[in-house]
């Protein structure tokens, strides 16, 4: 009988327990053991329920063009659970000089695909519009070396955007800055536009054009979720794991090649298995193998992750009918405030707070949430409740409000990181049994890790 380990229970590891369960039911002579080290599985995805709202504390969707969340959603019977966006009432604001400003209609990330809204948006000076005009004759340009975010967008379309769209907008998902992170491992779309068309402005234009010529279909929604909470996700997969397989409260402190197997270490225990998946953000998978490999311990060491802090604040009616339509805004950091963005969830998604509720998420990260770290929660909600007054002119007293801490747990990929994966896989591949997996390596977002614990289970099981 194969045994194998899997250490980390957030959705890499849970995903990877899933695959190896389901090779197991079909006949295969394998089984595993799943170390988490804190008292719950699902990692990140948290999800409380509060006052009638699905409060999300860690992620509250996952984008609906990377299909591998949803079709494990699917696999588990919860294919009706999925809520897409409110696509229609999308809407996103930027912070330009204290005032939200409306991102204009047509810009994909942070290219423009319809001239009037974007020529006649007050988010961009006269000089960024030109720049986006002489973007459009940007010829082919091969380049063989990676770079930051910033300095491609820069050389694009100029600094205000880097500040006004490329920085927002990468901040609420990696929690870090354009400045800090690599071109091509977070937009590897862009680089291939840049080498193939030169601007990325008729890189989109032709993509459109060719979609326009295909069958037509209707878009699906940007985001999906589940009606439930993307907790519910985790607690499903967990439904369908061998109870006796799961052990939490159990760190693994090491792990050591021996005897051509390898042996884990959690607390006073030690374990024999056949392989090891270690489904771990980097840094922490870094501690666990600095014994088997000191040198891709230091690889993995160096992928810089950054600490990230959400805050649910839930108010009645009135609030909801004074908020501004859409799905929230951003904050660049060149506007000097603490929060870096804001969702309003009731109008982002169905589901998640009743009729007479309004249901606001707010986000710091990287050195914003370093800056408020150490304060005590009520201390936060006071930040956040005054720039939310400044910015919406939000007064009312919230009916509730809960602060969630992530340490560390926003992976920021940065220049030359696909080089270091390409490091990482070799000094991988001297550890027969050993695979990875999370979000450390080849994407942040859940279904990233999804598909990276199946397919760290693929590889053991079938090898
Ligand atoms: C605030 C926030 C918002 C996000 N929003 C979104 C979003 O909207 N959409 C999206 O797609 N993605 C989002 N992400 C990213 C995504 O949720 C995560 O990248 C993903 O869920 C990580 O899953 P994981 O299993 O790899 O890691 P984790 O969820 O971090 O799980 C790792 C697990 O390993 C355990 N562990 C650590 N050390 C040990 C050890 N030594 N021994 C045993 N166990 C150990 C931890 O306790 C933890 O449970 C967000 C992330 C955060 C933090």
């Amino acid at each position: 009988m194969k045994r194998i380990a899997i250490i980390g229970g957030g959705i890499s590891g849970l995903a990877a327990a899933f695959a190896i369960e389901g090779q197991r039911r079909a006949g295969a002579d394998v089984e595993y053991v799943l170390y988490e080290s804190s008292s719950q599985l699902g990692g990140v995805l948290c999800t409380e329920y509060i006052d009638g709202c699905v409060v999300e504390a860690g992620p509250d969707s996952f984008v609906t063009e990377k299909p591998w969340a949803a079709d494990l959603c699917r696999e588990l019977g919860l294919g009706d659970q999925l809520i897409g966006s409110n696509d229609a009432d999308r809407k996103t604001y930027i912070l330009t000089r204290g005032r939200l400003v409306v991102m204009p209609d047509g810009l994909m990330f942070m290219v423009p695909t319809k001239i009037l809204p974007t020529g006649l948006s007050p988010l961009f000076s006269w000089k960024t519009k030109l720049r986006m005009a002489q973007e459009l004759f940007h010829p082919p340009r091969a380049v063989d070396h990676d770079e930051s975010v910033a300095a491609f967008v820069e050389r694009h379309y100029g600094t205000e955007m880097v500040d006004r769209l490329a920085d927002p907008l990468l901040s609420g998902v990696y929690g870090g800055e354009a400045a800090n992170l690599s071109v091509r491992a977070v937009l590897p779309r862009f680089a291939e536009m840049e080498r193939t068309h030169g601007s990325l402005g008729r890189a989109m234009l032709a993509a459109r054009r060719k979609m326009a010529s295909g069958p037509r279909r209707a878009a699906p929604p940007l985001f999906t979720s589940l009606k439930n909470g993307m907790q519910h996700l985790a607690e499903t997969v967990v439904s369908r794991l061998t109870p006796a397989s799961l052990l939490t409260n159990a760190k693994v402190e090491a792990i050591q090649a021996e005897a051509g197997g390898w042996v884990v270490s959690a607390g006073l225990q030690s374990d024999q298995f056949d392989g090891v998946i270690v489904a771990l953000p980097a840094l922490a998978a870094a501690h666990v193998l600095r014994m088997v490999s000191p040198e891709l311990s230091a690889e993995l060491a160096a992928v810089r992750y950054s600490s990230s802090i959400t805050v649910g604040l839930g108010y009645d009616r009135e609030v909801r009918q004074t908020l501004p339509p859409g799905f929230g805004f951003l904050v660049p950091r060149s506007e000097g405030r603490q929060l870096l963005a804001a969702t309003f969830v009731h109008n982002k998604f169905p589901h998640r707070a009743p009729e007479d509720r309004a249901l606001l998420r707010c986000f710091f990260a990287g050195a914003n949430a370093e800056n408020v770290w150490a304060l005590a929660d009520d201390q936060i909600i006071g930040i956040v409740r005054n720039e939310l007054q400044q910015i919406v002119g939000l007064r009312a007293e919230p009916l509730f409000a809960r602060v969630y801490r992530w340490k560390s747990a926003m992976a920021q990929y940065g220049v030359g990181h696909l080089e270091r994966l390409d490091r990482v896989e070799r000094l991988r591949q001297k550890l027969p049994g050993l695979a990875l997996a999370g979000n450390g390596y080849r994407g942040i977002g859940v279904p990233d890790c999804v598909r990276s614990g199946r397919d760290a289970a693929k590889q053991l099981v079938e090898k």
